[in-house]
Formats: structure tokens, sequence, C-alpha cells
């Protein structure tokens, strides 16, 4: 195919959809955006302002006011990008058990995908783009020129999950990091609004047992023959 101009790149938790899209964005010159860290900000700021998760109204309003900046990385600590909340860095803060806790509940809200996904589209028809998320190809654009959704199985997510927390010098155990995605994919699946899943026109990459330049590979044949 032509170079694609917008690339939607869906999955669930850990199928290693951002370190791959991240690379490859990197290889064409193309911006990386990760619109999972819009769902995870949201969530921060509910917890920290001490807005209970339930309170549909109250998380709605915390989506529709706060300032969500996603912007080239300040520091070499392994982050992709600086997320800033209302102008606090918040990077590192949103990759927490307990915002993954309740992020799922947060992102399930109408009126937070509908602020989200507002903010999402507009810099995603922008073009020259990866966006990585759950609903890029169903929802935020469906326009995109290639589609790509990369699965893999529970038990290999759980694992990369626990490396990647164990790599960063962090208290971690399998089997919760096992039930807690088991309990994410449930919640982002069978959502009313904007569920995880591919869509028809999707390019399906299952990455078990593939290394990242093996899926890199596969996806630049795609854009390449
Ligand atoms: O991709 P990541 O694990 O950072 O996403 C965190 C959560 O944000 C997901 O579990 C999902 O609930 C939500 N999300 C979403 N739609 C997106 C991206 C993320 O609902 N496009």
């Amino acid at each position: 195919m032509p170079m694609p101009n917008i690339i939607a790149f869906d999955g669930p938790a850990a199928s290693g959809k951002s370190t791959i899209a991240y690379q490859l964005s990197k290889s064409m010159g193309y911006l990386f955006f990760d619109t999972g860290v819009m769902y995870r900000a949201v969530t921060w700021k509910v917890l920290n302002d001490g807005v209970p998760v339930e309170d549909e109204a109250g998380v709605t309003r915390v989506a529709e006011e706060v300032l969500i900046e996603v912007q080239p990385a300040s520091q070499d600590d392994n982050r992709t990008n600086d997320v800033l909340v209302n102008g606090q860095d918040v990077t590192w803060e949103i990759r927490k058990a307990e915002v993954e806790e309740h992020v799922s509940a947060v992102s399930a809200y109408p009126g937070v995908r509908k602020a989200m996904t507002a903010q999402q589209r507009r810099i995603g028809l922008a073009g020259k783009v990866i966006m990585v998320g759950r609903d890029i190809g169903t929802v935020v654009l469906p326009e995109a020129d290639l589609k790509i959704f990369l699965e893999a199985s529970v038990e290999e997510r759980a694992r990369r999950r626990y490396q990647e927390l164990v790599d960063r010098g962090e208290k971690a155990d399998l089997s919760e990091i096992l039930e807690a995605m088991r309990r994410r994919d449930k919640v982002d699946s069978s959502r009313k609004v904007a569920p995880l899943r591919a869509a028809e026109d999707a390019v399906r990459i299952n990455s078990d047992g593939l290394t990242i330049p093996e899926v890199l590979q596969k996806i630049s044949s795609l854009i390449q023959p």
C-alpha cells in the first residue's frame, strides 16, 4: 500500500502495542500518540481530587475540565512522552496499580469517552500519526489508512507487564497482575460505548512468541511489500 497517513493501532492491555507503535513511529518520522495515557490521566485526577469513581457526573466533569498535555520526553528515563495534568508531570504516576485498578471503570463512562475522543480525532486528523488505543480503528479514526489489531494471550501479556514493573524496580506479583488484566480485559471488551474490538478492516497480528523486531517486520511488510 502507499505510505499510510493515519495508522490506527489497537489491542488489549500489554499486547505490546505502545512499544511497537513507538518504534514504528520513529522509523517513519510520524507522531506517536498513545490514547491510553489520556484515560489514565483522567483517572489519576479523579483519584487525586477524591472524586468517587462511581460518581459518573463528577468523573465526567473532571474529564471535561482537565487539561492533559502530551509532550516530547524531557527526561531520559524510558518514557516515550511527558504526560502533564494541569501542568503537573504525572508520567509515572499514571502507571501505578491504583490508576490501573480504576481506569476501565472511568473510561466506560460515555461522557468521558466523548471528551477524550474529540481531542484524539483533532490530533489524529492532522495526519502522519500512529494512534494507539482500544477504539481507534472503530470509533476515533475509522478513516485510518491502515488499522492494526495486536493480540497476545492474557498469560503472555501479564508476564510482560510483570517484567516491566520489575525492570522499573517496583514490587510486582504475577498472579495478581494476571487477575487484574483479566478484569480489565472484561470491562474494556464488554462496555457499551466503544468496546475493545478489532475493526472489520483491521489486520490482526498475534504477538505470542514473537519478538518486537519480528512484529515490526510483519507490519513493515504491510506498508512496503
Ligand atoms: O493502553 P493502556 O493500558 O494504557 O490503557 C489504559 C486503559 O484506558 C484501558 O484499560 C482502557 O480502559 C482505557 N482506554 C480506552 N480507550 C482507549 C485507550 C485506553 O478505553 N482508546
